[in-house]
């Protein structure tokens, strides 16, 4: 193989693209170095102009190791990098942790056991085997016994793995409901780690593990990899959590240099394992270090940094960082806007954007950021409303979660019997219902009910009177009285004697799954608060059909969005927002409860409290040139209505450095 030991890099003039203390940094000779600066403050610029500079110092790029976040950080890093040295991105080694691990094993995952060509188990596919332990070491031994699913026995061992504890340790401290499957679970476990290995499979929490693991048992290997990578680069370092911390601490180990940049103002990831003490504590771990801070702020105009500097300020115990604007002022305030209630927000979100992008912006600069995936539910039915094309830049979309689209099934099948899909749907959520017994139930359904769709339009009434030739279908008995149970939930949904709003079908259905939800999916809690939200997107909507066509028009949007890709207004959570920026930003359902959440508010954890503040300093400090940041007075208009008073984030705020907008 051959290397450009001096690639043509377009020689740049670093002192005149960087500011002084950036260009410190990037022309530092020490072996350790840490940047700590606020948001916006070009730590990521440093870093790639960092590796630009090795480049042109003569370090061979297949020596560089650079480490980030998420795979988009990834990814914009290594394109700036190309475009900064036009080394191809493949010449170096960079990405998440994840990708490097991965790069790295399929050299040395023979050592730890694993044949050639390992492949990596997507959550698909763990859950497929988890399925199947469950049913081994678990099986029929206790009828009607929710013992926890495959996803959430899953979860439990993925945060072990991230907080570097025994999966004991936080079966005791986090999931002590679970307690009394001691047993049973630790014979999953162990079984879950043999087959992945018998199948020569890696989760992707073996990714990191197996990694760690070899550079802690094998000197040999550890000594080629510290000699190889000569320089390791780090971005976000406030959000490594112990893996990946030690995984660092052993490449670096030798002789190489290590530079780390970061903002302990932004660590939002403890719930995941990330310890934000591995940045504070850098100096002490690397003695020799470097520390530089940069303390003017590229990003935002001076109106939206007065803002952040403030709203950060509310952590009183955070190192004090308070960035000075490079930028001129656009005179335009951020705005707060107060909307009755969610929809009415939702709606003033997707007519502003209309405006913005009239106006000239690109939807490609423009963000809705929020702190918890479900106050995305009417932004996202009023962008498809509006035929504004967006994208979600993490998770599902919010019908399409397995949660929602359970409780969605019920709906579905309630406005049309005939529904199969919803009510093979349904039956699945029954115990031990596998394709062949939902296939069976269901002729029997359609049997019953198929007949008279014919003859009248489609209607939940048609049912009752078919309920007690239903209940004597040829169901299993095992299946039975959940098939009864079933039979009763569907007639006391029947319109015809009770009126009940849409809002309140969802709320019924919601309690009459829940057993099931709860043991089925990880963090119930959070996908509770969809539920709640589902019912207050439904609202006293009229109409159940036209409530539902509307869903199913949204996945639609969803394709037909994809080419456009380029003019899509993003959506994200602002966890997933880390690192990016956008010309406008909406950060919306602002309301006490929701954002700070609930849970930091109730759990009295001061900790928790402070979390919130630094993602709230992240979300405002992705914005460039215009902020909106939205309430609605009332989250929901009838069933389980919300009053929402403004967030006291926006209380702490001084009011000069707002503007009120009244709707
Ligand atoms: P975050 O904390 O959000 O990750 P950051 O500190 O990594 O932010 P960057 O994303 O590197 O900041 O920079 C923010 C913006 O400011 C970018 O658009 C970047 O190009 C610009 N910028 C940074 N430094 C300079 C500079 N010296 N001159 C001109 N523009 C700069
Ligand atoms: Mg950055």
């Amino acid at each position: 193989m051959k290397y450009h030991l001096r690639p043509q890099t377009a020689a740049h003039d670093y002192a005149a693209e960087l500011n002084p203390e950036q260009y410190a940094a990037v022309t530092t000779t020490a072996r350790h170095a840490l940047v700590i600066a606020g948001a916006g403050s070009g730590k990521t610029r440093t870093l790639t102009y960092r590796v630009a500079w090795l480049l042109e110092q003569g370090v061979p790029p297949w020596r560089i190791l650079l480490l980030t976040f998420t795979n988009k950080a990834a990814r914009e890093m290594l394109e700036r990098v190309g475009q900064l040295t036009h080394v191809a991105p493949g010449a170096l080694w960079g990405g998440t942790f994840h990708s490097i691990a991965n790069r790295l094993l399929r050299r040395y995952a023979e050592h730890l056991g694993y044949r050639p060509g390992f492949t990596i188990f997507d959550s698909d596919d763990q859950r497929a085997l988890m399925r199947s332990l469950v049913k081994k070491h678990h099986g029929k031994a206790a009828k009607n016994d929710r013992f926890p699913k495959g996803e959430l026995i899953l979860s439990l061992h993925s945060l072990a793995v991230n907080t570097g504890r025994s999966w004991q340790e936080v079966l005791e401290s986090d999931y002590r409901h679970l307690a009394r499957y001691e047993d049973t679970l630790e014979a999953i476990y162990r079984d879950y780690t043999a087959r992945k290995l018998e199948l020569n499979a890696m989760d992707f929490d073996d990714l990191l593990c197996n990694l760690l693991r070899l550079l802690q048992e094998r000197a040999d290997i550890r000594q080629e990899l510290q000699e190889r990578f000569s320089h390791i680069l780090v971005d976000e370092y406030q959000d490594t959590n112990l893996p990946q911390e030690q995984i660092i601490s052993l490449l670096a180990g030798a002789g190489s240099s290590l530079m780390a940049v970061g903002d302990d103002a932004q660590s939002i990831y403890s719930w995941r394992g990330a310890d934000v003490k591995h940045i504070l504590e850098f100096a002490q771990h690397y003695p020799q270090a470097e520390v530089f801070r940069i303390t003017t702020n590229y990003r935002s105009v001076p109106a939206i940094l007065n803002i952040s500097n403030a709203a950060i300020a509310l952590n009183t115990c955070q190192i004090s960082k308070e960035l000075q604007p490079a930028r001129e002022s656009n005179r335009i305030l951020p705005a707060v806007i107060p909307a009755p209630d969610n929809r009415i927000e939702a709606r003033f979100v997707a007519q502003r954007i209309d405006e913005l992008m009239a106006g000239g912006i690109p939807g490609r600069e423009i963000a809705v950021l929020y702190r918890a995936h479900y106050h995305s539910t009417d932004v996202q039915m009023e962008l498809a409303r509006n035929h504004i094309p967006y994208r979600i830049t993490s998770g599902l979309r919010f019908f399409e979660q397995a949660h929602v689209k359970d409780v969605v099934a019920f709906l579905r099948l309630l406005s049309n019997p005939g529904d199969e899909l919803a009510f093979r749907r349904i039956v699945s959520t029954f115990p031990r219902v596998g394709e062949a017994t939902a296939g069976k139930m269901w002729a029997s359904w359609s049997a019953c009910v198929l007949p008279h769709l014919q003859q009248h339009a489609p209607s939940a009434q048609l049912m009752q009177p078919h309920s007690e030739v239903l209940a004597k279908a040829a169901v299993p008995a095992a299946v039975r009285p959940h098939w009864t149970a079933f039979l009763s939930l569907m007639d006391s949904l029947h319109p015809a004697d009770k009126n009940l709003l849409p809002s309140e079908l969802v709320a019924t259905v919601h309690a009459y799954l829940e057993p099931y939800l709860r043991a089925t999916y990880e963090n119930y809690d959070e996908r509770e608060d969809d539920l709640h939200q589902l019912a207050r997107t439904v609202g006293d909507e009229e109409n159940l059909d036209s409530f539902l066509a509307q869903v199913a028009l949204l996945s639609e949007v969803d394709h037909s969005a994809s080419p456009a890709d380029e003019d899509s207004v993003t959506l994200s959570t602002i966890h997933q927002a880390k690192g990016l920026e956008w010309k406008v930003v909406f950060l919306i359902f602002l309301g006490e409860g929701l954002f700070p959440h609930r849970r930091a508010l109730e759990g009295g954890d001061p900790s928790d409290m402070e979390e919130e503040v630094r993602l709230f300093y992240v979300a405002l400090t992705r914005a460039q040139d215009q902020l909106y940041l939205s309430f609605p007075r009332y989250n929901g208009r009838s069933y389980d209505s919300q009053f929402c008073p403004p967030s006291r984030f926006l209380r702490a705020l001084p009011s000069e450095l707002m503007e009120l907008w009244e709707l």
